[in-house]
């Protein structure tokens, strides 16, 4: 039995802009430029003070949970469903 994945895929050289203009449907994904570790990002997971930020400042402060690295980018996409 395998668990089907989704696949994340980004749109290419895209942001928002502001955090908090980012479209529902889209999907955000925090990737480690470090290590690569993506995880899932959810604007709700914003203390109140951040949820109107600028996106680069979202991202400084990111830190990866795997490499502990501070190189965070956020990616705006959607899931692809795996037939
Ligand atoms: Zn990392």
């Amino acid at each position: 039995m395998s668990i089907p994945e989704r696949r994340f895929q980004a749109i290419k050289d895209w942001s928002p802009g502001y955090i908090n203009v980012t479209p529902a449907h889209l999907a955000i994904m925090a990737e480690c430029t470090a290590c690569g570790q993506q995880r899932e990002f959810s604007k709700e997971d914003l203390p109140q003070n951040l949820r109107h930020s600028h996106v680069e400042d979202v991202e400084k402060r990111l830190k990866c949970s795997s490499c502990g690295a501070k190189a965070g980018k956020l990616r705006f996409g959607y899931y692809l469903a795996d037939e």
